[in-house]
């Protein structure tokens, strides 16, 4: 076990203070990149309980994991995320309680979540247009999605950002849209390189579009990066004194973007994951049934970071045994 205040590290020395849990490989969307034909069902649909969530984060956090984000599949369509929500921001240690959601229900549960403990917030949002919103997930539901993020908005949540496929599907007329949207809202909308997994491969080499060229088209038009903290995640986020908010840039391509690689994650079914393009991974659900079992999962988890990979190797073409994300969670 770690001493306390101290972070888990891996065999490059790197600090582990983030946990990205998937409570659910269900989702209510189909988007074009993720899951084209929607969930379909695999197995049976026993994904962690809330107790056995509790167990976990209780062990993570004596690993020194500070930061637990909930996701998925789309972690809401499980009617006790707010339980989920309450159950890990009650954990001694966890000072920051995420969640990433596609922003179906936001408008409507937002406020519970956010007195449930929620502190951070990313709402997946793709376009700002309804036709693009549409084709992109499948639901015509951007209206949904907006009227969600104006409620989070007034909030005290810590963060709330929106994040955006960088597709060459409506990009046709650039990025002012996005720029449009955060002249007055101090809100980062971060656009993530498309990432190549099992199942999208066709679809990849039609669609991916370098970050490059959205660095270049901020750039010509006088946005400059911000200097980074030490603990913020992979994004490089641009600002532009006429505007409220930021436009980020998350590029797993970029040469070295895994030298900062800060988090774990854990699947819906309780496996450990050390890389999201990994193979594989331990089960932890076995050290789940009871609480006299936290020392021992505890080692485990210590024991599997050692194995932990320098890098991903999508360069090559390669995502592990990952066919989409809403299976191990985004
Ligand atoms: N359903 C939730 C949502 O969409 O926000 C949470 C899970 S989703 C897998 C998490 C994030 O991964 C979303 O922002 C989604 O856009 C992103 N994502 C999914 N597949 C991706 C891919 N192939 N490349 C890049 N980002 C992807
Ligand atoms: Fe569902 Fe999120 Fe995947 Fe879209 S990106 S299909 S909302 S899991």
């Amino acid at each position: 076990m770690t001493s306390p205040g101290a972070a888990a590290t891996d065999a490059f020395g790197r600090r582990f203070r983030y946990l990205r849990l998937s409570v659910t490989e269900v989702c209510n969307f189909r988007c074009t990149y993720c899951l084209p034909n929607g969930y379909a069902k695999s197995g049976a649909m026993d994904f962690l309980s809330e107790q056995e969530i509790g167990r976990l984060v209780r062990a993570f956090a004596g690993l020194g994991i500070t930061k637990v984000r909930l996701t998925g599949g789309e972690p809401t369509v499980r009617k006790d995320i707010g339980e989920l929500i309450a159950c890990v921001a009650r954990q001694p240690g966890i000072g920051k309680v995420a969640l990433t959601t596609n922003g179906w229900n936001l408008a409507r549960h937002i406020d519970n979540w956010v007195a449930a403990g929620l502190t951070h917030l990313n709402v997946s949002m793709d376009a700002l247009d309804r036709e693009t919103f549409s084709r992109i997930t499948g639901h015509d539901r951007l209206e949904d999605v907006l009227a969600g993020l104006e409620r989070a908005r007034a909030l005290p949540l810590k963060a709330l950002k929106v994040n955006a496929v960088l597709l060459r599907d409506g990009l046709d007329d650039g990025f002012s849209a996005w720029t449009g949207f955060v002249k007055d809202r101090p809100i980062a909308v971060r656009f993530i390189e498309l990432m190549r997994t099992g199942d999208n491969k066709a679809f990849f080499e039609q669609q991916h579009v370098s970050g490059e060229v959205l660095r270049t088209w901020l750039q010509e038009r006088g946005w400059t990066p911000s200097e980074r903290g030490a603990d913020d995640g992979p994004a490089t986020e641009f600002s532009h004194p006429g505007h409220a908010g930021r436009i980020g840039l998350i590029a797993p391509y970029a040469a070295g973007f895994c030298d900062g690689c800060n988090r774990l994650r854990v699947t819906a079914r309780g496996q450990l994951r050390l890389c999201l393009f990994g193979q594989g991974g331990r089960d932890l659900r076995r050290l789940l049934v009871d609480d006299a079992q936290i020392g021992e999962l505890q080692d485990c988890v210590v024991d599997a970071l050692t194995f932990k990979p320098a890098a991903h190797a999508l360069h090559a073409g390669d995502p592990g045994d990952m066919t989409n994300l809403a299976q191990v969670g985004g």
